[in-house]
Order: C-alpha cells, then structure tokens, then sequence
C-alpha cells in the first residue's frame, strides 16, 4: 500500500488542520494575485494529494478544494473510486511511463507532465482509441536537473510544433518544478524564465496549441510563482501535512 490509513483522531486532526492550512493559503495566493495585477480567482489551486488517503481527499473537495492532483498512476487508479469526482477536476501531475498511460486516459482532465514526443504520441494514439481528446501542459526543466523530468527550454518549442501535430491530444500550457532553492530571488528567474517562454509560444499562435495555464509554485514558493505569473499553485504538504511514506 501506498497509502497509510489513519485512525479517527488523527483523520479528525488532518481534516481541521486543513481548513485552518487552506484559509491561509488562499488569503496568500488572493493577495499574490492583486500584487500580481489579477483577480484571486484568476488562480487555481491544484491540491497535490500523493500519498493522501482518500478521506483526506474527499474531505478537501467537500471544502472547498476543486482540483487534484497525482502522481502515480498506480495510486490514482487505486483511490479513483472514491474522488467523486468528474474527470476535469483530477489531474496527473507526475513522470509518466508510456505503459501507463492506457490505465489514465478518460479518467484524468489533464495531463500535466508531458515532456517527450514518444510520451505525447502514446496518450496520442490510447485518447484517439477511446474517441476523446487529452488536454495536456508541457513539462520544462527550467533548471536542467538531471534528477528532473521536464524537456529543456532549447527543445521546447521544436516538441510543441510537433505534438500540435497529433490527433486527440491538446496542448494547454507549461508546467515546471524549478530547482529547491534557499534563495527566492534565484527562485522568481526560474518562474519569470518560463512565463517568457509561454508568452513567447503563444505569439507564435500555433494551430492546436493554447498557452491558457502556467503550472508553478508548491508549498514553499507558490507566492514568489503568482507573482511571476503562475496561475495555477499545486500544493500538498502545506495543505493536509507532512507525507507520510509507507515502506512496502
Ligand atoms: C508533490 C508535488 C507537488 C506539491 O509539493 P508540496 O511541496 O508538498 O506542496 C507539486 N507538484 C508536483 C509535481 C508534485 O509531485
């Protein structure tokens, strides 16, 4: 098992400390966004529910929360029975394997991972099958990690043009993990980096391709993203706690 299941009181203490947690992350986000010249509601936060046990999940979405997302397709299919809810609102969020890509398509609104061509022509091909289309974001490894996914920012725009090619699969903006930095100045580059990059593929008004979404910031640097641009936080840990991993 992936995830660990709590007992009463420790579910009853997750379930408060996540109102009082989402309070203040939407105060901080709405305050981002106006510094940021938005509206808050212009900010979507994607709540990042690895490892989360699906009574923390549901009683998220029940308050408040309208998008998740998971990283294993394993643990998606495992917990998918009792999201509750409808696909638009469960997004993938980790490196995906093409062998298993047929177990997510129909079942995810969004694919945010994606970062090879071979990747894009698999949920391609399985979305094309089901008779639907797969909307995606591009990942970019803003910071050239060997530890990372993500396609550099030199082949972005070459792998764009070519999944914009490809039926059932739909190009809806970036998504990036910049590097774990101490230093927020360092931090904001990486997202003012890749926000130029999105602003950069949209005027080149590419057939297929919407530059609508930039997926950036996490618990530690959602605000420093807003104010660069992001308009959609993902955030896990400052939300429902410290991840606890099970060992198998
Ligand atoms: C886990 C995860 C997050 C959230 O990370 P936190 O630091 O816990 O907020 C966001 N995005 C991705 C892709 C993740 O895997």
């Amino acid at each position: 098992m992936m995830v660990r299941s709590y007992d009463e009181q420790e579910l009853k203490q997750r379930f408060f400390d996540f109102e009082e947690n989402y309070k203040i992350i939407m105060n901080n986000i709405g305050e981002a966004a106006v510094k940021s010249g938005r509206a808050p509601e212009e900010i979507q936060l994607l709540a990042a529910t690895k490892t989360v046990p699906h009574e923390l999940i549901r009683y998220a979405t029940e308050h408040g929360i309208r998008l998740i997302g998971e990283n294993k397709a394993q643990e998606l299919i495992a917990k998918y029975p009792y999201y509750q809810l409808p696909k638009e609102q469960i997004h993938f969020i980790g490196h995906l394997q093409t062998n298993k890509v047929q177990s997510i398509i129909g079942k995810v609104g969004m694919i945010q991972s994606v970062d090879s061509l071979k990747l894009a022509a698999e949920i391609s091909k399985r979305s094309v099958a089901q008779n639907l289309s797969t909307d995606i974001l591009i990942e970019v490894n803003v910071g050239y990690e060997e530890s990372k996914s993500g396609t550099s920012p030199e082949q972005l725009s070459n792998l764009i043009y070519q999944i914009a090619a490809l039926p059932g699969i739909s190009i809806q903006g970036l998504m990036t993990i910049p590097p774990i930095s101490e230093d927020f100045d360092q931090t904001r580059k990486f997202f003012s980096n890749i926000y130029a990059m999105s602003v950069d593929i949209r005027d080149k008004n590419i057939d297929n391709v919407n530059m609508d979404i930039l997926s950036m910031g996490m618990s530690g640097d959602y605000c420093q993203a807003i104010l660069e641009g992001s308009n959609m936080v993902r955030i896990g840990s400052l939300l429902f706690g410290k991840r606890i991993y099970q060992s198998n």
